[in-house]
């Protein structure tokens, strides 16, 4: 299967991808964390991505769709991928399907976690990011994601790594901003959205971002099987 996971920043996409993809065991794609990646090894793209995301900017094009379509390419792939945080806007969506047409590759299925804008910046502040793994969702305000306490510190609930937050997260001009970017339905990722489920024959799984995560996984994998 080949999966498109869209929803705003602070949907809960990361959390749910992590859900989709422990049922399926493909590799789970995020454009972020690959960036993230990037900026914590020092790589010459980490340093190129890391003025845009510290602001709150998209990556340029030019940068972002190469990296992600290379990625699709690589071996873990064939046998299917979740692909989160890409596309972000129609010339993003455009260049995949594209790309998917020229390497014989069809999307199976579109999940979209719809979610307000002002529930979704809320919830971006208290996510934090486990050092170890990208897929052990960690959240001071969700129960059943909440960091464990060890030693006065809080660390990842999963593996007792340290936390992080990311410095996009804590400030709110660059929270605005990716959130303008995300629901803007002409030049943005609603407009990518739109577009993959206008799609003829192409299923999609749209469901409510704002109930438990348990709700939102349930709701997702019903549709899925
Ligand atoms: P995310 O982890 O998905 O919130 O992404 C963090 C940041 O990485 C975004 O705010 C952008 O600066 C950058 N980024 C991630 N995906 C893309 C993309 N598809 N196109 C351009 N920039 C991106």
């Amino acid at each position: 299967m080949n999966i498109l996971i869209f929803g705003p920043n602070g949907s809960g996409k990361g959390t749910q991808g992590a859900v989709v993809q422990k049922k399926y065991h493909f590799p789970h794609i995020e454009s972020g964390a690959i960036f993230r990646k990037n900026i914590g090894a020092g790589t010459a793209l980490g340093m190129q991505a890391k003025q845009y995301i510290d602001r709150g900017d998209l990556v340029p094009d030019a940068i972002t769709i190469p990296m992600i379509l290379d990625r699709l390419q690589e071996p873990d792939c064939k046998g299917g991928w979740l692909l989160d945080g890409f596309p972000r806007n129609p010339a993003q969506g455009e260049a995949l399907d594209k790309a998917l047409q020229a390497a014989g590759m069809a999307l199976s299925c579109v999940i979209e976690i719809q979610l307000d804008r002002e529930e979704a910046k809320l919830r971006i502040m208290g996510r934090r990011l486990c050092v170890n793994d990208n897929n052990h969702p960690n959240h001071i305000a969700f129960d059943a994601i909440k960091p464990v306490e060890k030693d006065g510190k809080l660390v990842c609930r999963v593996c007792g790594g340290e936390l992080k937050t990311r410095a996009d997260d804590q400030d709110e001009e660059a929270i605005n901003k990716r959130h303008n970017i995300y629901y803007d339905p002409i030049e943005g990722t609603m407009a990518a959205v739109n577009y993959f489920k206008g799609k003829a024959g192409l299923k999609i799984v749209s469901v409510d971002g704002s109930p438990s995560i348990g709700a939102v996984s349930e709701a997702i994998l019903a549709q899925l099987d």
